[in-house]
């Protein structure tokens, strides 16, 4: 008889076989947030460095309901292979919420269900990025597409991000020295420094790519969680032939079920499509037939003003704690939407200091210097509020503000 196998054994195991990978493993940063992650995993630590919806706005009941209707009415169909471009009456529900929200005319057939809008960034890389080609993107960035978009070893031209929206200026002349493929942004609520590009911004910017050959992805992960309820208008209605929109449902449905989407003009669904069937077939068929019952017999829109209302709540009392709290020297944004609140502390403070004293008071934040491609950002925070309690906020704040005021005087 053989032996019991002892818990932990297989694992740990040393080896001296050296492995080759593919030089691209070696240009693409690790995820910053997901390592910072691990630390703030302990309960006492109040996080505002992750980037989670609120727990208490997953609408786990009804998502109940419409998976145990699914599986009941169609289960053997739920449960196969499906199509690569996704379910129809989801792609439809889409494709009507971008009439009724921002008056745009898109067909079902120019949408594509992702595995989550990161597989968008991934897609988007593979059929578009070259080693070597330039592509522009916010300075500050969203790191999950710096992290994508590194795998296909492009050349980043990070463009200023101002409060009103990326710098033109900077944008128009790095499209002239360079042949762009691509400019990457968030006009709503950015990822990581909460900005909303203004309506004026917006169509300088499309005006400028207008001029050129690049593309505009637009990442469009907040667009829902404008506070106001007000929609600005997307890049596509200025230049549609050359904007891209990714899409989410983790922020107004639930992250873990990983449904996203991309919009793209047909020539570029095309290749998309080809990318997506090598990459995975096609996305989990179940979660978007869920989805799809779940949108058809709910109030999408009533479920979308409580996660705004209460973001907005979320928002204002860690602002009005910052501006009670904190040195006058430290700034901050005013987010009209989204999950993050941008913090610049005085030059020479660095928040990797601030991040290490922070945890040793349980307070968890994200310092800023990833999401600078081209290094700087030192003295920068990111910080998110629509995962934490009112309560939490307050506290969270308090102590992240002794720890700034100690680290400005020493
Ligand atoms: N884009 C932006 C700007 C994001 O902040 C996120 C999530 N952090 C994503 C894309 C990816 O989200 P998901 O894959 O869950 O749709």
């Amino acid at each position: 008889m053989s032996q019991p196998i002892p818990p932990g054994s297989g694992q740990h195991q040393v080896t001296t076989k050296k492995y080759t990978f593919a030089p691209r493993m070696a240009k693409t940063p690790k995820s910053f947030i997901r390592e910072i992650l691990k630390v703030t995993e302990d309960p006492r630590i109040i996080s505002f460095a992750g980037g989670l919806p609120s727990p208490a706005l997953i609408d786990v009941d009804n998502i109940a309901a419409a998976a145990a209707s699914v599986l009941a009415k169609d289960g053997r169909t739920a449960l196969q292979y499906s199509t690569t471009e996704g379910y129809r009456p989801l792609r439809q529900f889409i494709a009507d919420r971008y009439r009724k929200r921002l008056g745009l005319e898109i067909s079902p057939d120019e949408i594509l269900i992702t595995n989550g809008s990161q597989q968008c960034l991934d897609l988007l890389g593979k059929v578009l990025i070259n080693k070597g080609d330039h592509i522009a993107i916010e300075r500050p960035g969203y790191l999950g597409a710096i992290q994508a978009f590194s795998l296909y070893e492009p050349g980043f031209h990070p463009i200023l991000l101002h409060e009103d929206g990326p710098d033109p200026a900077q944008l128009a002349d790095c499209l002239l020295k360079f042949p762009v493929r691509f400019f990457y942004g968030i006009p709503n609520s950015q990822n990581p420094s909460g900005i909303t590009y203004s309506e004026e911004r917006r169509r300088e910017i499309a005006g400028i790519l207008e001029k050129s050959d690049a593309l505009f992805i637009e990442d469009d992960a907040y667009g829902e969680l404008n506070f106001a309820g007000k929609s600005l208008p997307s890049l596509r209605q200025f230049i549609p032939e050359q904007t891209i929109i990714t899409g989410s449902f983790s922020k107004i449905l639930a992250p873990g079920m990983r449904m996203g989407w991309v919009v793209a003009p047909p020539a570029i669904m095309e290749q998309l499509v080809i990318a997506k069937q090598a990459s995975d077939l096609h996305s989990n068929y179940l979660c978007q037939r869920i989805a799809a019952e779940y949108l058809q017999n709910q109030n999408i829109d009533a479920h979308i003003e409580k996660i705004r209302a209460s973001y907005r709540k979320q928002r204002d009392v860690m602002i009005n704690c910052m501006q009670d709290l904190f040195p006058d020297t430290v700034s901050f944004t005013r987010p009209q939407g989204g999950m993050f609140i941008w913090v610049t502390l005085p030059e020479g403070i660095s928040s990797m200091k601030i991040f290490d004293a922070a945890i040793k008071e349980n307070v968890a934040v994200l310092p800023g210097s990833p999401f600078y491609v081209d290094g700087g950002g030192d003295n920068t925070l990111r910080i998110n509020f629509s995962n934490s309690t009112e309560d939490k906020i307050r506290t969270g704040i308090e102590r992240l503000a002794s720890v700034i005021r100690k680290q400005s005087q020493s």
